[in-house]
């Protein structure tokens, strides 16, 4: 199967194939460091992250690069505001968002993480090679791209350079055309500034990305990656300073996702995209502090990436309830067969014998979920077939079928539930086939990675200390073995509340984990 995708520039799905067979460059926007990211600008790396996995699940190597912007106009008003210098606000945000990709899972598959402080050297002589060309120009100590002078400006947005030039964009700067755009400027004494030939200064926004894509993936990349709000001008402007420059295509595929939406007070509670100045916006510690970051990430992942995503509470609760389902499959599995089935390495290709047709409907199922990723990434389609896969799995672990209705309606299986199912003859090698399919398909998207291990840091977060944790699992047992499911039940729900989840054993131990 060859996999399509849409390509923003030519609007329509193309069958991808990278510039040198086999290998796969990727290079996606990043953040300006100057405040803590929102949810919405961690839709990006969670998509390419799992982008990534799928396309190396296809035999490609690829590298995939994600800039940090840490000088900005931006950046220099907060350090101002705050009282510190650029340097120390851009490091510390920039650790902040370290910390948020790895909650997430998508900061090891990050290749590069280049800073535009670190490439100046780059920048300006770019900039100075389309002054040479005449595609920019100098005015005093600022430099300024001249939109007019590049071929094909607008062709990625569909924006007619004449409607610009009609339309009452104020000039930026000291430029000589609304549309210009400055690739350098002036900095002011109390400002972060480098020597240049234009004298003191620092790179405008655009030609930062510019830079970077070129010195880290070459100067034609594969696919460029960035919200839909980025598509004008940010990526125009890429494309005229690139292509520009180097004279060669610059992106074979520009790949756009949909923006966050969330209501907004100010207009009546209308749905609108989630940004600082509309103050409807989600800071990604606090949903994480709610939530964990595969709840996160299957939330995103939920929604076809080109979609625009919903963001509220009830949406993260219903992501959080439906990959809860996943979980109690695995609990379940876990119970019957003792086997862990995050440690599942690999399943064999052919199902068991004794699988019989529901054997081959999970091959089925694998089909179906890979021709999903194989259109346009649809990791919403593809999430659905293995919710499918699991209720159906599930329903080969109990004796009774799990209908509809008890799967919408149920949060996690009750204690009852989980003895009774232990009870049942599924058999393991089977149970443990079916599942480990689900889980392996699911890593594809970096979902189902397993339970973090114990740490001592999280340990010293416990609010609760360790005894206090091993009396409730003790009094839980007693309330089972006395069947009074209800209170093994509150026990049970109280320590997920805290963060911690149960494993009861075949042997009939206990464990828990976080
Ligand atoms: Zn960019």
């Amino acid at each position: 199967m060859s996999l399509r995708i849409y390509n923003t520039l030519s609007r329509k799905k193309e069958t991808f194939e990278p510039l040198v067979p086999g290998e796969v460059s990727i290079y996606l926007c990043g953040p300006t460091v100057y405040k803590e990211s929102h949810i919405g600008h961690l839709v990006g790396p969670i998509i390419f992250d799992a982008f990534k996995r799928y396309l190396q699940y296809k035999g490609f190597s690829v590298k995939l690069v994600v800039n940090i912007t840490d000088v900005e106009d931006k950046l220099i008003t907060q350090a101002k505001v705050e009282g510190v210098a650029v340097e120390e606000l851009a490091g510390r945000i920039t650790e902040l968002y370290f910390d948020s990709l790895r909650e997430l899972g998508a900061y090891e598959s990050v290749d590069e993480f280049p800073r535009a402080t670190e490439n100046i050297t780059e920048i300006i002589k770019i900039v100075q090679g389309l002054v040479d060309k005449g595609l920019a120009y100098v005015v005093d100590s600022d430099v300024y791209f001249e939109v007019a002078k590049f071929d094909g400006y607008g062709k990625l947005s569909g924006r007619k350079l004449e409607d610009q030039l009609a339309g009452t964009r104020q000039l930026q700067g000291k430029a000589k055309s609304p549309g210009d755009f400055a690739l350098w400027k002036e900095s002011k004494e109390d400002e972060p500034g480098w020597d240049s030939p234009w004298g003191r200064g620092r790179p405008g926004w655009h030609i930062e990305c510019s830079a970077m894509s070129m010195k880290y993936l070459g100067q034609t990349i594969d696919i460029h990656g960035g919200g839909q709000d980025l598509i004008f001008p940010h990526h125009e402007n890429e494309i005229a300073q690139s292509q520009g420059y180097s004279g060669k295509p610059f992106v074979r595929y520009w790949m756009h996702n949909g923006l966050t939406r969330m209501p907004t007070k100010a207009a009546g509670g209308a749905w609108q995209k989630m940004s600082k100045s509309l103050g409807n916006i989600m800071p990604i510690g606090e949903a994480l502090s709610e939530y964990d970051g595969e709840t996160v990430r299957f939330f995103v992942l939920s929604t076809h990436y080109r979609r625009p995503i919903p963001y509220s509470n009830e949406g993260l609760a219903n992501a959080a309830k439906a990959l809860g389902h996943f979980r109690d499959l695995f609990s379940v599995v876990e119970n019957i067969t003792g086997a862990n089935v995050y440690n599942l390495a690999q399943v064999s290709e052919e199902p068991p014998v004794e699988l019989g047709d529901f054997g081959k409907k999970c091959l089925e199922h694998k089909q179906r979920f890979l021709k999903h990723l194989d259109d346009d990434f649809n990791t919403a389609g593809a999430i659905g077939v293995l919710f499918d896969s699991a209720r159906k799995t599930r329903n080969l672990a109990s004796e009774g079928p799990v209908t509809d209705e008890e799967l919408a309606s149920e949060g996690p299986v009750t204690d009852e539930g989980l003895l009774s199912l232990a009870r049942k003859t599924a058999n393991p090698e089977d149970l443990l086939w079916a599942t480990g399919l689900i889980v392996q398909l699911g890593r594809l998207l970096g979902l189902f990675e397993g339970p973090k291990a114990i740490t001592i840091e999280i340990l010293d977060k416990l609010t609760l200390p360790r005894d206090r944790v091993e009396l409730l699992i003790e009094e839980r047992n007693a309330a089972r073995q006395k069947k009074d499911f209800d209170s093994a039940d509150t026990i049970r729900k109280k320590l997920a509340e805290m963060g911690i989840t149960l494993e009861d054993l075949p042997s009939g131990k206990t464990i828990w984990h976080m």
